[in-house]
């Protein structure tokens, strides 16, 4: 087992990787802990379970809300939880989000953990403590920031995933590169098929290193004060994107990235040489770098939606591989970039 823990003001959270049967006897007394499962999942592991008391949800995005967190409330007291219990979240994004706000708000909060299931859950959404659901069409607009004690990671439960959520989870991970990680860039760039073909052992390794990224900035900037905000690179478009082009987060990722590398090597702070390989690496997992067809308006609701100061907007840029910043930059500029990726 492998083992990664990041501290903030109010919590330490330990990140385990290994075989999840190991991990569960380890971590997760079945005498404490009620597991939130997602169905799915939960339908094909369920023999991991057995010991356990589960309640088991629906786990899709337009279910991430607050009649869903009033199910789960009620099943907590049905099942009579008291300030000792724990709760452990197994599933995708979703599972995470949604157990994640519930267990940090009932009895003001009892302790949780996360088993995430999807590989853009064990790179970026089971860390960094945002939980949250949707109201009114606004994603994660009501939630808390509250870390979970555990996070276990077993890299064996990618091989039911399906290969499109592969490669979702891949665009973090090389956001994280991208931003903070020269080494685990050069990896993803020589190790294609390893990581594609889900090796163990190089999944567990460029997890870690991924992680290593984002704990790291976590623990120096949990409410994003500063420094947190380099994690939003690529994702000034990514919700809209997601939504005009009915495309997963990841790939919506994977193109706002591309944009803001083109708005980097624009303004001089990344060599295009540089800009070509990441783009490639990231073509090279199968992910999108631009806008297919003519989707110009995605920018005038960007633009109309984002908090802008006056005509600026914050963004995030490259100043090479490994290495970001953040810096205010013209909407017209902008504009220019994106209209020149449609
Ligand atoms: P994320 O937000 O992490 O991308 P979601 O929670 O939206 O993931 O889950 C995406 C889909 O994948 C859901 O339908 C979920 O049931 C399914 N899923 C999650 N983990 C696995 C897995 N290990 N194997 C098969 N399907 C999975
Ligand atoms: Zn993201």
């Amino acid at each position: 087992m492998k083992v990664l823990s990041y501290k903030t003001p109010s919590a330490e959270t330990t990140i385990v990787f290994g075989t999840l049967p190991d991990m569960l006897k380890k971590c997760c007394d079945p005498a404490k802990t009620l597991i939130v499962a997602d169905r799915n999942v939960h339908g094909l592991y369920r023999h991991l379970f057995d010991s356990y008391q589960t309640v088991i949800i629906d786990a899709d995005e337009s279910r991430k809300n607050l009649a869903t967190v009033n199910g789960l409330y009620s099943a907590f007291m049905d099942r009579k939880l008291d300030r000792s219990s724990e709760i452990a979240a197994f599933g995708g994004g979703v599972i995470c989000d949604i157990t994640g706000f519930t267990a940090s708000t009932f009895m003001r909060g009892l302790p949780f953990s996360f088993i995430p299931t999807t590989l853009l859950a064990q790179a970026d959404a089971s860390i960094g403590g945002k939980n949250g659901v949707n109201l009114k069409g606004y994603k994660n607009i009501v939630g808390t920031m509250t870390q979970p004690r555990l996070v276990l990671c077993d890299a064996d439960m990618l091989e039911t995933l399906p290969r499109r959520e592969i490669q979702n989870g891949l665009a973090e991970i090389i956001k994280h590169a991208l931003i903070g990680n020269m080494c685990l860039f050069n990896s993803l760039e020589q190790r294609r098929d390893a990581v594609l073909s889900l090796d163990k052992h190089h999944i567990e390794e460029i997890l870690l290193e991924s992680l290593r990224v984002k704990t790291a900035i976590v623990g120096a900037d949990e409410r994003e004060a500063g420094p947190r905000r380099r994690l939003n690179f690529g994702h000034t478009f990514a919700h809209a994107l997601e939504k005009s082009l009915r495309i997963p987060h990841g790939e919506a990722v994977s193109t706002g990235m591309a944009i803001a590398m083109q708005i980097s090597v624009n303004r001089g702070l990344l060599t295009s040489a540089d800009a070509k390989r990441a783009t490639a690496v990231l073509t090279g997992y199968g992910l999108p770098v631009s806008i297919p067809n003519n989707h110009r308006e995605i920018f005038e609701a960007v633009t109309r939606d984002k908090k802008c100061e006056g005509d600026f907007i914050h963004y995030v840029l490259l100043r090479g591989i490994g290495e970001a910043c953040v810096e205010k930059i013209a909407t017209a500029e902008l504009r220019e970039v994106f209209h020149g990726l449609c």
